[in-house]
């Protein structure tokens, strides 16, 4: 294994002579994984290996580490997801390849003869993170939105009301202008 990490490889060439990276990128220069952070703080953890299979294919195989922050969807705080993923691809050429490889496999176009390595990296951590990410219903916080809300109403509800409007009598009102 190499700890220099070129940007570009040739995966097939890779595969041919057998090689390997490993290392950890910071998550902050995975800038297509970073919008998708709450924190960008932190690094990934990884290590990838280019093989020839018995059919000839250029293949890889390795794991991604990381601690993705995310927010949640649900109470809009912050979301820890540990990410241990195994990566086990096959470099194909054109996209019918992808149909004849056996389903725990999933293929990596590179049409060219560059990958750029990190890209590996990336799109596995990506993939990793749920459509909606939210608490298990038992961690999920109530956040300081919702006690903030209710800090309000019960001020108003002490208050003597008598100086300023109630904001649903004014709702009430708009209400029945209409
Ligand atoms: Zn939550």
């Amino acid at each position: 294994m190499s700890s220099r990490l070129p940007e570009f490889i040739d995966p097939r060439r890779l595969a041919s002579q057998g090689g390997g990276y490993s290392g950890t990128v910071k998550l902050a220069d995975l800038p297509r994984l970073s919008e998708a952070l709450l924190d960008t703080a932190g690094n990934a953890g990884f290590s990838l290996e280019f093989y020839r299979d018995n059919r000839n294919r250029a293949r890889i195989k390795g794991e991604v580490r990381a601690e993705l922050v995310l927010e949640c969807q649900r109470c809009l705080e912050a979301l820890v997801l540990p990410v241990d993923a195994v990566l086990d691809l096959a470099v194909i050429q054109v996209p019918e390849e992808a149909d004849r490889l056996p389903e725990s496999v999933d293929p990596v176009w590179v049409e060219e003869d560059t990958l750029r390595l990190l890209d590996l990296v990336e799109d596995e951590l990506i993939l990793a993170i749920p459509q909606v990410p939210r608490h298990e219903p038992d961690d999920c916080g109530t956040g300081s939105y919702t006690p903030a809300q209710e800090e309000m109403v019960s001020q108003g509800q002490e208050d003597d009301a008598s100086d300023r409007p109630n904001p649903f009598a004014v709702l009430a009102g708009l209400k029945s202008d209409k």
